[in-house]
């Protein structure tokens, strides 16, 4: 069992909303550990999609979700958090006004005086489609997240499913995989109509395949996929040759041990006030995309406004007697002195 650590704030998940959180609360002088379940930092930009573009981040025209964590760590740089990976919380318990003691799996115990619930979707798992089998061949040939793209160049890809992610996926890995299939129950797509357009174009001029129908069953030995069994939608079953199977039919938001953290859930989301993001447990708060309240939006965006407005009102738990002045990064030396660029 290690000791207990003491901090001003405990942020739960290392997505771009925790990320930023960080410097918000460091501008107001908090000291801030965070505790993520995943290996790495960054939440679904890193873990779903780290090669894919970003394009509605405010003055950044265009960012990869892994080049947006990358961005962030170097702008909480100055403020020096402490990450916990590969540890998920477990419990909160509320032991002070407002005082937590926080536990991970891990056997981590926390006592905070701010929590911070930026859990996104809860622990996210990708939904496994109904075929018998199928667990044989993931992590060889079935994948459900692309990390690297490189990982698929010259390959037989067959990609399953109609939303977003399989079309983008489509697009993006076309041009560097040997052939690419792509395999959807019905000819109509819940994605992007520019996306869908741009997939029937290279469907139109023999740059890759569109069947309709279902899987059914998968071929092949020892992990190595060399075809799916496809019932089409006349009933008649057919193969497609491929050696890696890509399913996006979507994730599962596992909520996890939120549920049992004694903050109030809506539809397995958190509620929050919009002046400061606060749960029904003072001094317990929800930013990015675990919360909800009246027009949310589960943009990244949203995410960031939500952090600086948290940080004002957590500041008021950690420095009872502090009066926070307002002050803008470009103008106050006292804040650029923090950021060690003044
Ligand atoms: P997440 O990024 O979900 O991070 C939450 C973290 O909390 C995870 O790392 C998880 O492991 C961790 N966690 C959960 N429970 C626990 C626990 N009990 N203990 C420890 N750790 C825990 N948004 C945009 O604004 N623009 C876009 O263009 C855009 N494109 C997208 C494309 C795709 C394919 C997807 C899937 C999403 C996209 N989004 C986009 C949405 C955006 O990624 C999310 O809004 C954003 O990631 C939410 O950030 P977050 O920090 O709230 O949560």
């Amino acid at each position: 069992m290690t000791d207990t650590i003491k901090t001003d704030v405990l942020i739960i998940g290392a997505g771009p909303c925790g990320l930023f959180a960080v410097f918000e609360l460091g501008l107001l002088d908090m000291k801030v550990h965070l505790v993520d379940i995943l290996d790495k930092l960054g939440g679904q930009c890193a873990e779903l999609y780290p090669e894919k573009p970003i394009y509605d981040i405010p003055a950044i025209p265009m960012v990869t979700g892994q080049g947006l964590t990358d961005a962030l760590m170097e702008q909480i740089k100055p403020f020096n958090p402490t990450f916990h990976l590969n540890e998920m919380v477990e419990t909160i318990e509320k032991i002070g006004d407002p005082l937590f003691r926080v536990t991970t799996d891990a056997g981590q115990v926390f006592e905070t005086k701010v929590v911070v619930i930026s859990a996104g979707g809860g622990s996210f798992q990708p939904k496994r489609p109904p075929v018998p089998g199928i667990e044989a061949y993931e992590g060889t040939s079935v994948f459900y997240a692309v990390r690297k793209m490189e990982q698929f160049r010259g390959k037989d890809l067959l990609i399953v499913g109609g939303g977003d992610s399989a079309l983008d996926w489509v697009l993006n890995l076309q041009p560097i995989a040997r052939r690419v299939t792509l395999l959807h129950r019905r000819d109509d797509f819940r994605a992007a109509p520019h996306s869908v357009d741009q997939m029937r174009k290279l469907v139109a001029a023999g740059k890759m395949n569109l069947k309709l129908g279902q899987v059914t069953a998968l071929e092949g030995e020892n992990g190595m996929l060399s075809g799916a069994m496809v019932k089409g939608n006349d009933n008649e079953t057919f193969k497609i040759d491929c050696n890696t199977m890509l399913p996006f039919f979507g994730l599962t938001m596992k909520l996890g041990p939120v549920a049992n953290w004694g903050v109030k859930l809506e539809n397995n989301l958190v509620p929050v006030d919009t002046e400061a993001f606060e749960t029904n447990v003072p001094g317990i708060f929800a930013i990015g995309d675990i919360n909800t309240y009246p027009g949310k939006l589960k943009l990244i965006l949203s995410g960031f406004h939500e952090g600086a407005l948290m940080a004002q009102k957590a500041s008021r738990y950690v420095f009872p007697d502090k009066r926070v002045v307002f002050q803008y990064t470009t103008s106050s030396s006292s804040l650029q002195k923090k950021l060690g660029v003044n």
